[in-house]
């Protein structure tokens, strides 16, 4: 028996109702496909825990995080009760940083039943793989002068290390797929940079002969993104970059409630990371109006992260078996409940047994 020790923290808002659904969807996987396990201990740190304690996980929290497989997130964040830059420095920040989660990843994809914001899109079926510790977003630099003579600097760090293991990362999930990887950059206009980017990406990709690819100018992506997603497989970015076209990805999906995301470690030192794309929504906590499938389809990415990519197929053909049927919640323009999407996921799962 295959076990799996995943950490939850469900955190606050609709995390904490779409959690312990995904976890019962995680279950059903278990049950169908036998000889797996999905061990969940739960963890209560959230804005709540920050107003009963002072802070937003104990201080050994990370120690205690350390020797799960994997640590599944719902959303943290209620601006009401705690300041966004308080909680997010707090718990997930630290999170990312200290288990050396370098990279982000996020799916773009077409479900059927789910309408695009794009008018007929052919069926894309993307992943972004963004550099997620450096980068544009560095603290070098600083303003001087003051008045009319003052000049803001920023300087952007990419370092080798870190570029190549970005770009090896993205090769290696573009092996998985349809073998085809596009580079995002900016070297007509970036000029020390970006022909870095440029350079490294090409000296990883000598080591992959068999996956085809291009270069082509964030500005153009960007649009590409609305115009063709479809010719598109891996895309890999720098953080900036990799930030922006991540939420046009989201957006051209249809709704930001079924949007997955992983915060992976490379080197497998610590546990990665998953939570979905979507925040805490505070606006529509309570009512059962929570679209489950971001969560549930972040809990899919960790299945493929575990080496279970079958199961993860397995567990998507049934999300998009109930959203072709308007199995769907009000955000997608449904009329179901967080838990009457997340019943007819499992029921799919065992029809498909
Ligand atoms: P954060 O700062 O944590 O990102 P936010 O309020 O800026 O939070 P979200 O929490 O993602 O952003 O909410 C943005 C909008 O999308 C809200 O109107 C929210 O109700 C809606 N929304 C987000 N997630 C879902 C979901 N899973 N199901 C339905 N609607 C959602
Ligand atoms: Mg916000």
């Amino acid at each position: 028996m295959k076990q799996f020790d995943i950490a939850s923290i469900p955190g606050d808002g609709i995390g904490i109702e779409v959690v312990p659904q995904a976890e019962r969807v995680l279950r059903a996987v278990a049950d169908v496909h036998g000889g797996l396990a999905f061990q969940f201990q739960s963890f209560p740190w959230s804005c709540q825990y920050y107003i009963e304690h002072g802070v937003m996980m104990p201080d050994n929290g990370l120690e205690q995080l350390k020797p799960f497989d994997a640590i599944f997130l719902g959303a943290v964040g209620d601006p009401n009760l705690v300041p966004d830059h308080i909680s997010l420095w707090g718990l997930l920040i630290q999170i990312r940083r200290e288990f050396e989660q370098v990279i982000n990843m996020r799916p773009a994809k077409r479900l059927d039943g789910i309408q695009s914001p794009l008018q007929n899109p052919k069926d894309f079926d993307l992943v972004v793989i963004r550099e997620n510790s450096e980068g544009e977003y560095s603290t070098v630099g600083g303003r001087i002068h003051s008045k009319e003579d003052e000049v803001a600097i920023q300087n952007a760090v990419f370092t080798r290390k870190g570029t190549e293991r970005v770009m090896r990362y993205a090769f290696e999930v573009a092996a998985k797929r349809k073998r085809f990887v596009t580079s995002a950059t900016k070297s007509n206009g970036i000029v020390h940079s970006m022909p870095f980017w440029d350079q490294v990406f090409k000296e990883v990709s000598a080591d992959y002969p068999a996956i085809r690819t291009e270069s082509q100018h964030i500005d153009a992506l960007a649009a590409f993104f609305v115009t063709r997603p479809a010719d598109f497989d891996v895309i890999v970015a720098s953080n900036l970059f990799g930030d922006i076209l991540t939420d046009i990805g989201a957006a051209i999906m249809g709704s930001i409630g079924i949007a997955p995301a992983a915060n992976i470690n490379v080197n497998g030192n610590y546990p990665s990371m998953f939570e979905p794309v979507h925040g805490s929504a505070p606006d529509i906590v309570g009512k059962g109006l929570a679209n489950p499938i971001g969560q549930i389809w972040t809990a899919k990415m960790m299945l493929d992260h575990f080496g279970e990519e079958e199961l993860g197929t397995f567990l998507l053909d049934a999300i998009e078996r109930v959203t072709r049927k308007g199995t769907i919640t009000k955000d997608l323009g449904g009329i179901h409940s967080t838990e009457e999407v997340t019943d007819a996921i499992i029921s799919e799962l065992h029809t498909a047994r």
